[in-house]
C-alpha cells in the first residue's frame, strides 16, 4: 500500500506526523522549496521575516499535542502569557482587557469588568453579553452577521468598535459586517469557556520554518517516511470511484492512499475532473478567501513597543507586533486584516500612511530604515455566514482519497489549529478504514 501526502503546509504535516506515528511510511510531496505553506519563513539577503505574523493560543489542543507527539517541549517554540490586549485609538486613548489567572468562564467576565477605558455602562453591557453567552452554552439558534447580532444585543457602537471588532479581525479574519455569528460564538466558547489556559496568548518563537515543517521533516524521515520538494500534483488518477495513483506533470506515481492537503482553490480543481468529487468542488467554488497583509518596518532597536503587541482602532493598520521578542529588535510586523482599501494601494503608499500612523503613536521612535511590504491575497477562507455549511468533511466518495487543509468543517475558522485538526482527523480516517479492510481480509 503506498500512502502518499499531497501539500507541505501545517495541514500535510500533521497527517503525515500522524500516519507516521503509526509507522506508515509516508511520501509527502510539496509544491514548492520549502515546507510550511501560508505560515513559512522569507529568508533573502535582506530579510528575515515570517510570511505574515502568526500567533496561536492555548487553546491550540490539537497543534501543541502534535508538537509534544514530534518531542518538541512548547517552551522551545512559544511564550506563554495570560490573555490582555490593548487598542490604541488614533487620539491616542486606550482600551486594555487583561484577565486574571482564575478559573474559566470567571477570567472572561472578570477581566470584561475590569477593562481598563471603558465607562461602567459599556463594560455592564460587555458583562451581561459574556454572563447571557456562558448561560445559554454559547449557542444561537439562527446565524447572521455579528454586527448585527451585537447591535440586536445592546452592543454600543464603540464596544464593537474597541473589542468585538478586534477580537472578530484576530480569530476569523473576516469583517463584522458579514461574519458568521455562529462560528465567533463557537470560537469564544474554545477559547474562554473551558480552561483558563486556553485563552493564554502563545506567541511563537522560532521563524516559522524552523517550527513545524523542521520538527515534523525530521519525525517523518526517523519513520522510513521522504519528503519530496518542487513537485506538483497536477491529477489523480481514478478507476470504478478507487484512486489509483497521482500525475506530476509527466511523472505518474501509482498509489492507492492519497491525502489532498492542497488549499482549497487547488484541490476544488483537481476534484472538478472527477465525477464522484464534482459537488465538492463545486462547493468550494462557492468559497470567498479574505487576504492578510503584513507590513514588517525595520526601526533602529532603540524602537520599541514595550510589550509583544497592540491593536490600533480608526487605523489602517489593525495590529502592531513588535519582534524583540523573537529576537529581532526594533522590527515591527504590522497587520492588515481582511479586504480594504489597502489591497488597491501602492506598496509605497501603503507603507508611509502605515509609517506614518506610528509615527503619530510614537513620535520619538527614530525614523525607519527599510520597510516590506507581503500581501497574502487568500490568507483565509472567509467566516461568512454563507460557507459554514459547504465546508467539506475529510473523507471524499473516492475510495483511498482524503482531504486535509485549513477550509475544512473542524469547527475553527481557516487557522493553524484548524488546519492541523484537520491533518490528523484524515490521517486518522485513512487509518480506521485501513484496519477494517485489513480485518474484513483476516475474516475472508
Ligand atoms: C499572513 C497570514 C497570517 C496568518 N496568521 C495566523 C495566525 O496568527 N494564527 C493562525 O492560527 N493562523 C494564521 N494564519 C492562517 C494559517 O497560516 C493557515 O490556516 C494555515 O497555514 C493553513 O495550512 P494548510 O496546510 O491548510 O494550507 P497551506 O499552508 O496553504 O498548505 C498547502 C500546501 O500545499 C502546497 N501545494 C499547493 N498546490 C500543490 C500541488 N498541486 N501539489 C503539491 N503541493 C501543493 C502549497 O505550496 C502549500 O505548501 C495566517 C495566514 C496568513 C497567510
Amino acid at each position: 500500500m503506498k500512502t502518499v501526502v499531497a501539500g507541505g503546509g501545517w495541514a500535510g504535516l500533521a497527517a503525515a506526523a500522524t500516519l507516521s506515528q503509526q509507522d506508515i511510511s509516508v511520501d509527502l510531496f510539496e509544491s514548492s522549496k520549502q515546507l510550511g505553506g501560508r505560515a513559512r519563513s522569507i529568508i533573502d539577503d535582506e530579510w528575515y521575516i515570517d510570511n505574515g505574523q502568526h500567533m496561536m493560543l492555548g487553546a491550540y489542543r490539537n497543534t501543541l499535542k502534535l508538537f509534544n507527539m514530534l518531542g518538541v517541549d512548547e517552551r522551545k517554540i512559544a511564550r506563554r502569557k495570560l490573555l490582555e490586549f490593548e487598542m490604541h485609538s488614533a487620539d491616542n486613548s486606550k482600551v486594555m482587557l487583561r484577565v486574571p489567572n482564575v478559573a474559566a468562564p470567571v477570567h472572561l467576565l472578570w477581566g470584561l469588568m475590569r477593562t481598563k477605558g471603558l465607562d461602567l455602562h459599556e463594560r455592564g453591557t460587555a458583562l451581561r453579553l459574556g454572563a447571557r453567552l456562558i448561560r445559554d452554552k454559547f449557542s444561537i439558534t439562527d446565524d447572521l452577521p455579528l454586527e448585527k447580532w451585537l447591535l440586536q444585543n445592546g452592543q454600543t457602537r464603540r464596544l464593537i468598535q474597541y473589542l468585538w471588532q478586534p477580537l472578530c479581525l484576530a480569530m476569523l479574519n473576516t469583517p463584522i459586517k458579514e461574519a458568521s455569528t455562529k462560528v465567533f460564538i463557537h470560537i469564544l466558547r474554545k477559547n474562554f469557556a473551558r480552561e483558563r489556559d486556553d485563552s493564554d496568548l502563545l506567541f511563537i518563537l522560532p521563524p516559522l520554518s524552523a517550527c513545524l515543517p523542521t520538527f515534523a521533516k525530521q519525525y517523518i524521515e526517523q519513520h522510513d517516511g521522504s519528503i519530496h520538494l518542487n513537485q506538483r500534483i497536477t491529477g489523480l488518477a481514478v478507476e470504478n470511484n478507487q484512486l489509483q495513483g497521482i500525475y506530476m506533470d509527466e511523472t505518474y506515481l501509482s498509489c492507492d492512499q492519497l491525502i489532498l492537503a492542497t488549499p482549497a482553490w487547488i484541490t476544488q480543481k483537481l476534484l472538478a475532473e472527477h465525477e464522484a468529487t464534482q459537488q465538492i468542488s463545486h462547493d468550494l467554488e462557492q468559497f470567498n478567501h479574505h487576504p492578510i497583509c503584513t507590513i514588517y518596518i525595520q526601526y533602529p532597536d532603540t524602537a520599541s513597543l514595550g510589550t509583544e503587541f497592540i491593536g490600533l482602532v480608526d487605523s489602517m493598520a489593525h495590529w502592531v507586533f513588535d519582534r524583540c521578542m523573537n529576537g529581532q529588535p526594533g522590527l515591527m510586523a504590522v497587520v492588515i486584516c481582511g479586504p480594504g482599501e489597502h489591497m488597491n494601494m501602492e506598496n509605497e503608499s501603503l507603507a508611509t500612511v502605515v509609517i506614518d500612523e506610528l509615527a503619530r503613536l510614537y513620535p520619538k521612535w527614530p525614523e525607519p530604515i527599510k520597510w516590506r511590504v507581503l500581501r497574502e491575497k487568500r490568507a483565509t477562507l472567509s467566516c461568512d455566514t454563507t460557507v459554514q455549511e459547504k465546508r467539506p468533511e475529510t473523507r471524499t466518495p473516492i475510495k483511498g482519497l482524503w482531504l486535509a487543509g485549513d477550509y475544512l468543517n473542524t469547527g475553527y475558522p481557516s487557522i493553524l489549529e484548524g488546519a492541523v485538526k484537520s491533518g490528523i482527523m484524515s490521517a486518522r480516517s485513512l487509518l480506521a478504514e485501513r484496519a477494517t479492510s485489513s480485518s474484513a481480509r483476516a475474516v475472508r
